[in-house]
């Protein structure tokens, strides 16, 4: 869904100047807020007015980026966010497939908007509420995925330093360091390029993965002292109780990366992280695979979620208890199904 005609039409949205919002996914992560920021950069710098509204706040660790203070968070300024978005030209949602992952509320609030979406994403299984697609789950993140885009409409010149730092950012943090499987020759250019714009790649990584506090590392210990393994269905989970998250006065953003410990293990395929969040009554669900297990296809049928075939997610209104009870069962009598 990148061919010449949907360049075309993106060249021509982009051509005159407009009022577009950027739109994020819910809880959103390193890719979402630096492709959304990335953008943002980018529309600025074509004269465009461009405003990123998230539905929810982001975690402490994204707080450096630039322009990361210009974020609108619609949970906070509902009404602001409302008016921006009814009074927009475009909307573009990104790193997100279905308006339902910007949340129940916002989801209402975006279906009744008259203006026309543009989706870039790498998702599987878009929805198909956008005017214009751009949808491919072969790129290993949507930062690397809207670097394509902007090359291929001869844009990529509009990327300053902030924007090219905004795009590592999300580069790096949803291939894992350049270590998962779709990191490919494409990722490395596009890092190439990314670095030729002079960001300051060792600072990004510090920024980003060298600024815990002691709290966050003391619950890492107490996520990793709760692992259990199904060494019979080369499984794993973790899991963390509301109780143990004040204990070691969570916030937002500190049990990103946990849910990898669980794939460590030699022999494990397959993990499972469950954090309890007794404020929204769920329990939230990360899944993590290896290989051919396909993680997204287990969240959509058994945990109300999905992703990608090796990192998905998902939620559950059963007790933590019930969860992980249901959870073994379901491995236990149906992990076979989800090898594609
Ligand atoms: P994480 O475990 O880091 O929250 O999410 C892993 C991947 O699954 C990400 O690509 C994320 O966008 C996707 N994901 C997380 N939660 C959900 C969910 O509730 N529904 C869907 N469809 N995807 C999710
Ligand atoms: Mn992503």
């Amino acid at each position: 869904m990148m061919n010449e005609k949907n360049i075309e039409q993106l060249q021509s949205i982009l051509s005159s100047p407009k009022k577009i919002s950027i739109i994020p996914h819910r809880n959103p992560d390193g890719d979402a807020i630096g492709s959304t920021l990335g953008l943002y950069h980018v529309l600025k710098s074509l004269g465009h007015e461009a405003y990123v509204i998230s539905p929810n706040d982001f975690p402490h660790f994204l707080a450096w980026m630039p322009a990361s203070e210009d974020i609108i968070i619609f949970d906070k300024k509902r009404d602001y966010a409302t008016q921006l978005l009814s009074s927009s030209d475009y909307i573009f949602t990104l790193d997100f497939n279905i308006l339902l992952r910007t949340g129940d509320d916002m989801e209402k609030v975006l279906e009744k908007m008259k203006a026309p979406f543009v989706m870039i994403d790498h998702h599987q299984m878009p929805g198909n509420y956008a005017e214009l697609t751009f949808s491919n789950p072969e790129f290993g993140s949507t930062c690397e995925l809207l670097y394509t885009i902007l090359d291929k409409a001869n844009l990529t010149d509009k990327i300053s330093k902030e924007a090219a730092t905004c795009l590592y950012t999300g580069i790096v943090t949803d291939s894992g360091s350049f270590r998962f499987p779709k990191t490919n020759a494409n990722t490395h250019r596009v890092v190439a390029n990314l670095i030729d714009k002079g960001i300051e790649n060792p600072e990004i990584h510090n920024a980003l993965f060298d600024n815990s506090n002691y709290n966050r590392l003391q619950l890492l210990g107490r996520a990793l002292q709760n692992m259990v393994i199904l060494p019979e269905y080369n499984t794993s989970y973790i899991f963390l109780t509301d109780k143990e998250l004040n204990e070691f006065q969570h916030q937002k953003g500190d049990t990103e990366g946990f849910v990898n410990y669980g794939l460590s293990i030699k022999g494990v395929d397959l993990t499972f992280f469950f954090i309890e969040r007794k404020d929204e009554g769920i329990v939230k669900i990360s899944l993590r695979s290896q290989g051919n297990m396909d993680v997204n296809l287990l969240a959509r049928k058994y945990f109300e979620g999905g992703g990608h075939v090796n990192a998905a997610g998902g939620k559950s209104t059963l007790s933590l208890n019930d969860t992980i009870t249901r959870f073994v069962d379901i491995i236990k009598k149906h992990k076979q199904e989800f090898y594609v």
